[in-house]
């Protein structure tokens, strides 16, 4: 059996961040003005000057008298996140940024620079509480939840960083100066923080001058697999791209690599998974498969793994696509990445399929690995200091080689 950590869902009583415009909808907004005894209409302008100018301090607002400045910026601005560490690789493509809040705890967000499109990948969670063990954020357990205004200061900090440094002589009009993707693949499980990522979700989706203006369907909300939160996210009817984590074709394995599984296994994850599709105007879920070596990437795997999309579709396959990731390797994991070669092998088993056709599917190319600044390689540094002794206490993960889909059932 695994070495399992407890899986956690409610984040620890920490004190949240002091209030920010960020973290209010439209009326919450006026209503916070109207408590500052400020006409309704310089909420707009903070709100334009916020999520269109992307300028998060008064002082820098030249449309508020210089008297008010202070005032509002204590009320409504207080600065949330200081950037401790930047580092960028991919010859400046990729730049990871480690934040931390005012009560120390410390996350990260990545901005991916790619020829048609800008990404930024952001954290909902300061760790997390899902505990699977060839996650390095997941072994340090959760420290409490993000605030809206903390998720959304993640992606004010990209926009304005492709703003301001995308003259860089690249000349590249597709994609601009302009953050155009945002992905909640960063620390964290963001349906573990479900109404704060919800907001954060409307206020990127709200044109200006209520929010940044990003296209529903280019947010991606990247989930471990908690379905009552994935039905309720369909009912929302956001129209955002949602991830599921799925890693393994079948529960008796995939209980070992996303212990959330025991509790909500495959046939209720895909259930719900097809609930959001027929809810929600997207044509597919992506499901998002980490390469480990000797564990999940053979390629009977592949085919259990359509035989499981197949059984679970309305009239044939659950509308998705694979999103391969190579493993980022980290020590107390005891696990490896896969080969190349058999990554390519378990993704033209899934392209050519079976019976029923095939799968779009896809390989990540791995970003930021060189520096070990992948999936929660940073802040987990910073963590590594002061946890260096309670990890050194657990003894290595083992986990089984996959069993069959049918012995399960
Ligand atoms: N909690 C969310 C977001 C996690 S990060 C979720 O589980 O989906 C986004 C993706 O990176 C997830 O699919 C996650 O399983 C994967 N991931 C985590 N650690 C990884 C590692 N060391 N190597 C490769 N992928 C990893």
């Amino acid at each position: 059996m695994a070495i399992s950590l407890p899986l956690v869902f409610d984040a620890p009583r920490r004190a949240m961040p002091p209030r920010h415009l960020a973290d209010l909808d439209d009326d919450a907004r006026t209503a916070a003005v109207a408590e500052l005894g400020l006409p309704a209409f310089r909420g707009k302008q903070l709100a334009n000057q916020y999520y269109a100018r992307l300028i998060a301090d008064p002082h820098e607002m030249t449309d508020l008298p210089a008297n008010l400045r202070d005032q509002i910026g204590e009320a409504l601005f207080p600065k949330l996140l200081d950037a401790v560490r930047e580092i960028e690789c991919d010859a400046g493509e990729t730049r990871k940024m480690l934040w931390r809040a005012v009560d120390g705890s410390t996350f990260e967000s990545v901005l991916m620079r790619y020829p048609q499109r800008n990404t930024v990948c952001i954290s909902s969670q300061a760790g997390c509480g899902m505990a699977c063990p060839f996650c390095a954020t997941g072994q340090g357990g959760l420290q409490r939840n993000l605030s809206t205004a903390e998720i959304l200061e993640q992606v004010r900090a990209a926009a304005v960083e492709l703003r301001d440094r995308d003259g860089d002589g690249i000349a590249e009009p597709a994609r601009g100066g302009r953050l155009s993707n945002i992905v909640f693949m960063g620390m964290g499980e963001p349906l573990a923080n479900y109404n704060r990522v919800l907001a954060a979700v409307r206020r990127i989706t709200a044109p200006p001058p209520n929010g940044f203006g990003i296209s529903a369907r280019a947010v991606t909300v990247s989930t471990v697999g908690l379905a009552p939160a994935i039905r309720k996210l369909a009912d929302e009817r956001l129209g955002v791209t949602l991830a599921v984590s799925l890693h393994a074709p079948d529960d008796a394995l995939r209980d070992q690599l996303v212990p959330l599984n025991r509790k909500y296994p495959l046939a209720e994850l895909l259930a719900a998974c097809r609930r959001y599709l027929e809810a929600a105007p997207r044509d597919f879920i992506t499901f998002e498969y980490c390469m480990l070596d000797g564990v999940n990437d053979d390629e009977a795997q592949a085919r259990a793994l359509l035989r499981l999309v197949g059984e679970h579709g309305p009239a044939g396959r659950v509308p998705c696509k694979f999103n391969l990731i190579p493993f980022n390797p980290f020590p107390a994991s005891g696990l490896k990445r896969s080969g190349a070669a058999r990554v390519q092998a378990f993704a033209r088993a899934l392209i050519d399929g079976d019976g029923a056709g095939g799968v779009v599917t896809t390989v990540r190319k791995t970003r930021g690995d060189d520096i070990d600044a992948a999936c929660g390689q940073l802040a987990g540094e910073v963590q590594d200091r002061t946890q260096a002794a309670r990890r050194m206490t657990r003894a290595p993960i083992a986990i089984r080689p996959a069993a069959p889909a049918e012995n399960r059932r």
